[in-house]
């Protein structure tokens, strides 16, 4: 089994090892600084150099408890068992994993602590973090969450260490550990002082002020966390912050009255759509009264305006027998129909053949977006009737 350097010094970044078996995905190696896919942290990725050939690590993963590094190109032809090789961690990703890897643990260790929630299950990326939990948290308690985890993520410094324990040594720790137990002979476990404590097998920080401020960018039903890292963060946070300032400045108000201000706004607007749906109903009963034009028993009612359907379809009821509701905004046209005479479909069809476009609907209504609307849509549909 190889050494796995990257438990113990999880900052080394190149490394010397020797080849000890040459498989068809890739190599095995005596000892290794790549950190193999598992326990939510992703491969690492990277070189691996003999003599003058390089070849690009894509996947380090574990196979019957070997870990296979996988490479690029030709390698089976070019190496050897035996062969001394250099390997080189791509160290942005690395380094951007076990940032995400770690602020997950402490992220999880502060719910825990604040509100006794249990993460139940988390995706880490590089610069970005899923976390889900099995109770549900307020947005003010997740503001408290994230002060405390922001300042130990850029000011008040965790050591995190980590050391590896038989199982006959479990018994002192149970109670402190956070999270699944894993029942294996040798238990790593993952210590940030005076914090917390889990059983890991991942690659992580020294220090918690090395993670720097996380933006949260989603929350969801109270129980989904998503927040980004780095870079990603930062730039999050700068972007923010201005675009809240220009907020600020429509609505001349200072930040901690923006919630008040869209609050009051949507009730209004709630308030506007329900007048306006009144006042629509309210005009489409005078209308139902005052038809445009007869053509024979047929009463035609044109209306030019945005409507809701559902609205149409409700008033519609109140209209007399004989009629035909006809409704029009911009190239779309509406058209309702109680007549045993002139069936909408019929009619949208006649539209669409000498206007052009798409739709279709039923005998009581039917729809269509036009090409082109006609001058005169009460003219148009004479002319129709008076052709037959
Ligand atoms: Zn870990």
């Amino acid at each position: 089994m190889s050494e796995k350097i990257y438990w113990n010094h999880p900052y080394k970044k190149e490394f010397k090892a020797k080849i000890t078996s040459i498989e068809e995905q890739g190599i095995i190696l005596d000892r290794t600084a790549f950190y193999p896919e598992g326990g939510g942290q992703l491969s690492d990725q990277g070189k691996i150099i003999h003599n003058e050939d390089i070849f690009d690590v894509i996947n380090v993963y574990n196979m019957k408890d070997q870990i296979i590094h996988q490479l690029k190109g030709g390698f089976q032809e070019k190496l050897n068992v035996g062969d001394m090789v250099r390997g080189i961690i791509d160290w942005d990703w690395r380094y951007g994993l076990m940032k995400a890897h770690t602020s997950q643990h402490l992220f999880s260790a502060t719910l825990k602590k604040f509100y006794d929630v249990n993460t139940d299950k988390a995706y880490i990326g590089y610069e970005n973090v899923t976390i889900e939990i099995d109770g549900k948290i307020s947005y003010d308690q997740l503001k408290k969450v994230l002060k405390e985890i922001n300042q130990i993520f850029s000011i008040k410094n965790i050591p995190i260490s980590s050391k590896t324990i038989d199982k006959s040594e479990m018994v002192g720790y149970k109670n402190e550990i956070r999270g699944d137990i894993q029942l294996k002979d040798k238990i790593r476990l993952v210590v940030s002082k005076n914090y917390d404590m889990v059983c890991c097998g991942g690659t992580h920080l020294e220090n918690s002020t090395e993670i720097g401020m996380i933006f949260i960018y989603e929350f969801r039903s109270g129980n989904k966390i998503k927040y980004y890292l780095g870079s990603k963060a930062l730039d999050n946070v700068s972007e923010i912050n201005l675009e809240l300032i220009e907020s600020m400045d429509l609505v001349n108000q200072p930040f901690y009255e923006l919630k008040p201000v869209i609050n009051n706004l949507s009730e209004k607007i709630e308030t506007l759509e329900l007048k306006n749906e009144s006042i629509s109903a309210e005009f489409l009963r005078l209308l139902s009264k005052n038809p445009n034009a007869k053509i024979g028993e047929t009463k035609l009612f044109l209306l030019k305006l945005e409507l809701d359907d559902k609205l149409i379809q409700q008033i519609f009821n109140i209209f007399p027998n004989e009629s035909l509701l006809i409704i029009t905004s911009e190239k779309k046209i509406m058209i309702f129909s109680n007549s045993n005479i002139i069936s909408a479909r019929s009619l949208i069809k006649s539209f669409i053949d000498d206007f052009g476009g798409k739709g279709g609907g039923s005998d009581f209504r039917a729809q269509a977006l036009l090409n082109k609307l006609p001058q005169d849509i009460l003219n148009y549909i004479n002319g129709l009737f008076s052709e037959d």
